[in-house]
């Protein structure tokens, strides 16, 4: 990638510069060891050193007490959602509760149908998937396994509030698309993961926090690769990890611990860049349709329409001479979506935004 193509793709995203820089360096020679990142042992102490820092970081990052661990995992959040009704929907609780209120969350909840007896709290199908329920009123079986959510419905561009209470049954997140992108409350969590595509890292590592205590609930007897347990005994080193994907991940989690400063920051750089790109395409009110109902707005993944399919490709064509790339909307509701991930700069926002008025000006 030239510094000068700006990157709103869906997932893989945009990753900074300056971790680019060290990742192609790195694949020649690592500075450490001299020796290409492709080919450096997973049981090297320089590999160790590198989970050890990510681990670090995650929890600096996050906040995060001893009463959680962190695992590094492979298969992506799809992996997630049969592992997770495998190893904590079990015969002791009532069958676990799924918010869909997405294309991801209802995938994660159809996947957990097909291992366990689930509950579906709230649908937000038939209503499009423009809004998003309150999280504190559903009506959540007292002992449910866990209450199952994205809180970032990556293709039609909702974002859930950060939750501010626990629910009384174990709360598990896919974050997939906003993890690290806001500050949060980690402890009103049982579990919280991640792959690292969207806003961490390349494809082929997946985070999972899970709270220690949700641990002793996991049945004996699953493939040790599809236990939780596996992976964090052996410190995410059981079979061969994606050394490269944690490489980079590691980079990324030094680059928003000690360049941009942590979430606090990083929220209020994306909360920037959302608030310009809604902005111009609110300006744009009847040429330009918004996918999610206003209360509902995603600062990670912005999906709209101009109506018209023709209309929407003609602006990605002229987005492209810009140099903009990746507007395309997601194959199953289609029309256009900027990703704002931790990596897109404001700078490229106001020339994807100005890009949008100048072309919405035109059919008003
Ligand atoms: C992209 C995405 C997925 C799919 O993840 P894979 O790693 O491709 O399995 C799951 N959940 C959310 C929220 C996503 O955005």
């Amino acid at each position: 990638m030239t510094p000068n193509v700006l990157n709103f793709s869906g997932g893989p995203g945009a990753l900074p510069e300056t971790v680019l820089e060290q990742a192609r360096e790195a694949i020649v020679a690592l500075p450490e060891t001299g020796v290409s990142v492709l080919g450096m042992s997973h049981r090297s102490e320089w590999f160790r050193s590198i989970l050890a820092e990510a681990e670090q970081n995650l929890r600096a990052l996050l906040g995060l007490s001893d009463g959680y661990a962190i695992t590094f995992l492979q298969g992506g959040s799809s992996l997630q959602f049969a592992m997770i009704p495998m190893n904590f929907a079990t015969a002791a609780f009532a069958p676990p509760e799924y918010v869909s209120s997405g294309y991801w969350s209802d995938r994660a909840t159809s996947e957990a149908a097909k291992v366990t007896a689930t509950n579906v709290a709230w649908d937000g199908r038939a209503t499009g998937y423009r809004c998003l329920p309150d999280l504190d009123e559903l009506d959540v079986h007292g002992s449910a396994a866990y209450l199952h959510y994205v809180s970032n419905e990556t293709v039609e561009g909702l974002q859930f509030p950060n939750c501010e209470r626990r629910p009384n049954v174990p709360l598990i997140a896919d974050m997939s698309s906003d993890f690290l992108s806001r500050p949060l409350r980690p402890d009103l969590y049982s579990m919280m993961y991640a792959h690292a595509q969207k806003n961490l890292g390349p494809a082929g590592v997946t985070v999972a926090v899970l709270e220690r205590s949700l641990l002793e609930r996991i049945p004996d007897g699953l493939p040790a690769i599809l236990d939780f347990r596996t992976h964090i005994s052996h410190g995410s080193n059981f079979n061969t990890p994606p050394v490269f994907a944690i490489y980079v991940l590691t980079l990324v989690t030094r680059w928003l611990r000690f360049e941009v400063g942590g979430l606090d920051a990083m929220q209020a750089v994306n909360m920037e860049k959302a608030r310009r790109l809604y902005g111009a395409l609110d300006c744009l009110d009847g040429v330009v349709s918004i996918h999610a109902a206003s209360a509902w707005r995603s600062q990670m993944n912005v999906a709209f329409t101009f109506g018209d399919s023709r209309l929407d490709n003609a602006f990605i064509a002229t987005a492209r001479e810009r140099g903009i790339v990746g507007l395309e909307g997601h194959r199953s509701i289609g029309g256009l979506r900027a990703s704002l991930y931790n990596a897109v700069t404001p700078n490229a926002v106001d020339v994807l935004a100005d890009a949008l008025v100048e072309f919405g000006a035109r059919r008003t």
